[in-house]
């Protein structure tokens, strides 16, 4: 196991003071292949992101999450509060796999994929080094007087905070209560929108926190995904790993000393200063790893300087470290993948076979029966269905009891896609047929020729 220099880092938070206050992070660009590909990456899923709510196939959006009318369009295909059980499968099986996920690759979607990583690192320090300089003219800054030019400069980078926190409220709000609904707060007068205005304010101000002042407290303290790191990662986890056993012992190279001095780290610590927590990665794995690998990069530069393979700090696991063995699948690994994949045939199968249509047959509250002309029973029902498609499709309904009849208090036309039709109606039957208080009955749901669902219900009526 690593020997770290001190036990400092185990009684103190990265981005704490002895005297507990906070520690302000500033850390140093990366750059190099990793930092690349995160750009790439980061670069699609803003684009994603921003574009989400305002990409519409078929006349239709292709992601709508509108909790307060409970309709929610995840890649063009609706889902009503009578999905739930899909949600909770979906959910299930999203639990699974960032679980399976982060056992084989550690904490990769926080350094990837996370939108608190790439909004920080990506957009929101890259304006900050754009206005202020590099991580040491930061901490200049930070320290100066407030001269002219540092209130020029806190004030311009805090107006663009505030804009690009404002942007991303907007698409937020958009993909909750969808674009249609959205434009009008942007370009009708505000005072006929204050509640929408309000909410957009709210959820700037909470961005703006969030990515000016909160930072990576919300990675290290917060995020309870990255508090379940020490239950989820093992041995054989794939982490940003330092070879201890090639790094150590580290030390500075010195002048007409051949290289390397001792262990192939020289303790330049620049792996210290990129990192967005502040952590130093050869104490070895720490729950405040985002594993963006921005030590990587920096650290390969290094070895290469001073011609050196690179990979002193790489992906690999603890085991890997340890014995130089290359990656395996370990037993672990293969448990979970054999339920993520149940958990994924069973998500498919409920998705596949859901109807278009969802239908409740309900007995009129507080009614038992009624006696009509002609010897014959009537009992009223309420009869509610939702078009879970995006075409009109029309609705009959048929019941299966010999002498039964159905009569519509309001006639049920074509349901409209995506909307809920109510309609009520009496079953009737004559009395002598009626054998039972409470006689089961079927009734068939019905659209274009085809059977969508068969409803049970009862029927009551006096026992002759
Ligand atoms: S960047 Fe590499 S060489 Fe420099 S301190 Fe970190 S591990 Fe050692
Ligand atoms: S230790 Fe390395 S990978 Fe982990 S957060 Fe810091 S810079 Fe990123």
């Amino acid at each position: 196991m690593n020997t770290p220099v001190d036990d400092y880092f185990r009684s103190h938070l990265p981005n704490q003071q002895d005297d507990g206050k906070r520690r302000w992070i500033y850390p140093k660009a990366p750059s190099g292949w990793f930092t690349r590909w995160r750009t790439v990456v980061a670069v699609m899923l803003l684009t994603a992101l921003f574009a989400g709510p305002f990409v519409w196939v078929d006349g239709h959006p292709l992601f709508l999450f509108n909790v307060l009318e409970r309709r929610f369009i995840f890649f063009g295909v609706t889902f009503w509060p009578q999905d739930f059980y899909l949600v909770a499968v979906g959910l299930l099986t999203f639990i699974v796999f960032i679980v399976l996920f982060t056992v084989v690759f550690g904490r990769v979607f926080c350094g990837w994929a996370c939108p608190q990583t790439i909004f920080l690192e990506m957009v929101f320090r890259k304006v900050e080094e754009w206005i202020e300089g590099d991580y040491r003219a930061r901490q200049r800054l930070d320290a100066a007087p407030w001269t002219t030019e540092k209130v020029v400069k806190k004030t311009a980078k805090h107006i663009i905070y505030f804009l690009i926190s404002f942007i991303i409220a907007n698409t937020f709000l958009a993909y909750i209560i969808g674009r249609d609904e959205w434009l009008p707060l942007v370009i009708d007068n505000p005072l006929n929108h204050l509640g929408g205005l309000m909410a957009i304010l709210a959820f700037t101000a909470v961005f703006y926190a969030v990515f000016a002042y909160v930072r990576e407290i919300v990675c290290t303290t917060i995020c309870p995904y990255g508090r379940l790191q020490g239950v989820m990662l093992d041995k054989n986890s794939l982490i940003v790993a330092y070879d201890y056993i090639r790094g150590e012992p580290r030390g500075k190279i010195k002048k007409n000393e051949p290289v390397p001095p001792k262990g192939d780290c020289i303790d330049c610590k620049l792996c210290v200063h990129v990192c967005p927590t502040g952590i130093d990665i050869r104490n070895g794995t720490q729950m405040e790893c985002v594993n963006c690998t921005a030590c990587i990069d920096v650290c390969d530069e290094v070895m290469v300087k001073i011609d050196r393979p690179k990979g002193l700090i790489r992906m690999d696991s603890q085991t890997g470290i340890e014995t130089r063995k290359p990656f395996r699948i370990s037993s672990r690994i293969m448990a979970y993948s054999i339920v993520l994949l149940a958990l994924v045939g069973v998500l498919a199968y409920l998705l596949v076979s859901r109807p278009a249509l969802d239908a409740t047959v309900l007995r009129a509250p507080g009614q038992l029966f009624q006696r009509e002309a002609g010897g014959r029973i009537s009992n009223l029902y309420s009869l509610e269905v939702i078009n879970k498609t995006y075409g009109n499709l029309p609705v009959q309904i048929r019941v299966n009891q010999p002498g039964a009849t159905l009569r519509f208090v309001q006639p049920l036309t074509d349901v409209k896609p995506g909307e809920q039709a109510k309609t009520m109606f009496f079953i009737s039957m004559p009395e002598r047929s009626v054998q039972q208080n409470s006689t089961p009955l079927t009734i068939d749901v019905v659209s274009k020729g085809k059977t969508i669902s068969q409803l049970k219900t009862s029927f009551l009526g006096p026992v002759n």
